[in-house]
């Protein structure tokens, strides 16, 4: 049985939450299979018109120093990404309006070309540019919602508005994008209730993807202070947001790893079939910084193969 507002809250709340990662542990079998599906993300630009007060990329943060890849660059690392065996891009970004529809709709035609799937992670833009990207092959997006409190909401975006969000992630569907949203646990003001609002939200839409991280808060921003959220009650809500959608692609999120690495692997036991692996050049890797972490150099192909072997030994299919 699908658990309602009530039962998520009871369920969050659990002293002993064991039963419930093997109920979904279960699910994501039965659903998704044993398949851990490896997706490479690029990190394009890190300017950003926007000023969520807990990212370190939001336009108020004056000690940020700013990038944009041309798409030259662009299509070099996906290209090597291809190489490396990745059949999936994440293309991501701040919100970035300098990167115009037709200009990303180019990099998009001419990366599908090669049999690779494109997810985009470029923010709000108009519904016509979300069109125009799926006519140039782009099949996946992904737009975190990270809170379904609309006061919440507000207290966090000075820009925009949850109800303009939620109107893009319908659009996306109605376009028949594979729609991602998602959400942060530990967010000053949250509560269980709204933690079960954020999962039924994802229900709502009718999310194909789901991110859920703990919030890690960046120095340079308004939150600096405020405590790191939770990663095992993020690893809860992955459980719980298997259950409510069974055959979504739930993430084992970066922010979760930056906090614990353990739990990192144990959400793997919990409901989550997919990881995220930055692509992204060493010249720009450390300037994409929502939240404070530790990056090592890129290389490509040796982070692959090390990523297949640690999926294999938790027993699971590299894809
Ligand atoms: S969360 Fe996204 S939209 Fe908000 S400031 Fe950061 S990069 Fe920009």
């Amino acid at each position: 049985m699908t658990p309602d507002r009530d039962e998520l809250i009871r369920l969050l709340a659990l002293e002993d939450f064991t039963p419930v990662y093997a109920r979904a542990d279960a699910v994501r079998r039965e659903s998704v299979g044993d398949t851990v599906h490896i997706r490479a993300i690029l990190e394009f630009s890190n300017y950003c018109r926007r000023q969520c007060r807990y990212c370190g990329l939001n336009r108020n943060n004056r000690t940020a120093h700013r990038f944009r890849m041309t798409p030259e660059e662009m299509l070099a690392t996906a290209r090597a990404a291809h190489q490396a065996g990745y059949r999936t891009l994440v293309m991501q970004s701040g919100e970035d309006p300098w990167y115009t529809k037709e200009l990303l709709g180019e990099v998009v035609k001419e990366i599908t070309s090669w049999d690779m799937v494109v997810t985009l992670s470029v923010g709000e833009r108009p519904h016509g540019d979300f069109a125009y990207w799926k006519q140039c092959g782009a099949t996946r997006y992904l737009l975190k919602h990270e809170t379904a409190d609309p006061v919440l909401y507000d207290a966090l975006h000075p820009c925009g508005t949850l109800e303009a969000r939620v109107g893009c992630l319908r659009a996306l569907k109605a376009l028949g994008y594979e729609t991602g949203s998602g959400f942060m646990i530990g967010l000053p003001g949250q509560t269980l209730s709204t933690i079960a609002d954020d999962l039924l939200l994802l229900k709502d839409i009718g999310c194909d993807m789901a991110g859920i991280g703990p919030f890690i808060p960046h120095p340079a921003t308004p939150l600096a202070h405020q405590s790191a959220g939770d990663p095992a009650l993020a690893t809860r809500a992955v459980a719980l947001a298997r259950l409510l959608l069974p055959a979504a692609h739930l993430p084992a999120t970066t922010s979760l790893g930056v906090l614990d690495d353990a739990e990192k692997q144990h959400v793997f036991s919990c409901g989550a079939n997919v990881i995220m692996k930055k692509v992204t050049p060493d010249a720009y890797k450390t300037l994409y910084e929502i939240y404070p972490a530790q990056l090592g150099h890129t290389d490509i192909p040796a982070e692959r193969r090390a990523l297949e072997q640690q999926i294999r030994a938790l027993g699971r299919n590299p894809l």
